[in-house]
């Protein structure tokens, strides 16, 4: 099935894209979660968040961790621009379950 989204550009530096990449793989097996927060379209600032679940598959947010972003994101005048999740073992593309969680 293909997914429609609500797609538009993000711009981030090639520093940032390394972050999240470094992110990921230290999470690997697991999938690693986290939020980029910046202005416009323009990534300013990569977090990542400790997956709760642990899992090759899914992911939930520490809500925790989620709230103190959140805060630090108002304190530097940003805004949340996306959230983002790695796939170590699933197809480069929303799950089923990711639908339902992001849209539903
Ligand atoms: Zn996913």
């Amino acid at each position: 099935m293909r997914v429609s989204t609500m797609m538009y550009k993000l711009f981030l530096h090639r520093e940032k894209l390394d972050e999240i990449i470094v992110f990921c793989r230290n999470a690997y097996p697991n999938e690693a979660c986290g939020i980029l927060a910046g202005r416009g379209n323009k990534v300013r600032k990569v977090y990542a968040i400790t997956n709760i679940e642990n899992s090759p598959v899914s992911y939930f947010m520490d809500s925790r961790e989620q709230f103190k972003i959140m805060k630090d994101i108002r304190e530097n005048n940003l805004s949340m621009l996306a959230i983002f999740h790695s796939h170590p073992s699933s197809p480069a593309y929303p799950s089923g379950k990711d639908v339902s969680l992001a849209w539903g």
